[in-house]
């Protein structure tokens, strides 16, 4: 999406660590209208296929999350992070690594609002190595939903997290996706 490749350009920061910072639109403050039409887009992208959940993960997939059920009609459901393991049976739950803060957390979700019917669009605001759209995969495993797919905005290529869910046979549709950058050049891979 040439408008988020711009956008990138014009408004992020890349910090140390391989961390992009787009905080003025995606990550604090929160310009709705452009992530209405990011939320459009992923609308566009999975036109046709049968889709009645969107499933993410707070707090940062929820705004694109809500931008894209808001063209599909259809309800998000977020999971919840918790720092300590608490096993109830009336929750899906799955450890998840994350990339920024380097520490582990469980991801809850409700058995209540994910189950066998449910076909799932699962969303996130970045994609890196993999590990949170992992987690969200295999809390739809185990709600023995079907995962019809999965959105993000910003894909970090380089990291492969993508390429090995690729490689699984599920499809990943990302909006932008960066192949290399440094706090001078950022270079997209071009998409179809
Ligand atoms: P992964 O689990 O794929 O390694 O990392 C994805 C998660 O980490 C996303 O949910 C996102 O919140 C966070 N993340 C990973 N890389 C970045 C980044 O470069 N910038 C920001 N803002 N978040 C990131």
């Amino acid at each position: 999406m040439k408008a988020l490749e711009d956008k990138i350009l014009n408004e992020g920061t890349v910090l140390p660590g391989d961390i992009l910072k787009v905080g003025s639109f995606l990550n604090h403050q929160l310009d709705v209208a452009f992530l209405l039409e990011m939320g459009q887009e992923i609308a566009r992208l999975y036109q046709g296929e049968q889709i009645n959940k969107i499933l993410t993960i707070e707090t940062s997939g929820i705004a694109i999350a809500v931008a894209a059920a808001a063209f599909m009609k259809i309800p998000v459901v977020f999971a919840k992070k918790n720092r300590s393991s608490n096993i109830d049976c009336e929750t899906y739950t799955v450890k998840i690594h994350s990339y920024t803060h380097n520490n582990d957390y469980d991801a809850v979700v409700s058995k209540a609002f994910l189950n066998a019917q449910d076909r799932v669009l699962i969303i996130d605001d970045f994609l890196a190595n993999g590990q949170a759209l992992g987690g969200l995969l295999n809390i739809v495993e185990q709600a023995g939903a079907t995962t019809v797919g999965v959105a993000v905005a910003i894909e970090k290529g380089f990291q492969h997290g993508g390429d090995k869910l690729r490689e699984q046979g599920i499809r990943v549709e990302s909006l932008a996706i960066i192949d290399s950058m440094d706090s001078n050049t950022i270079k997209y891979r071009e998409q179809a």
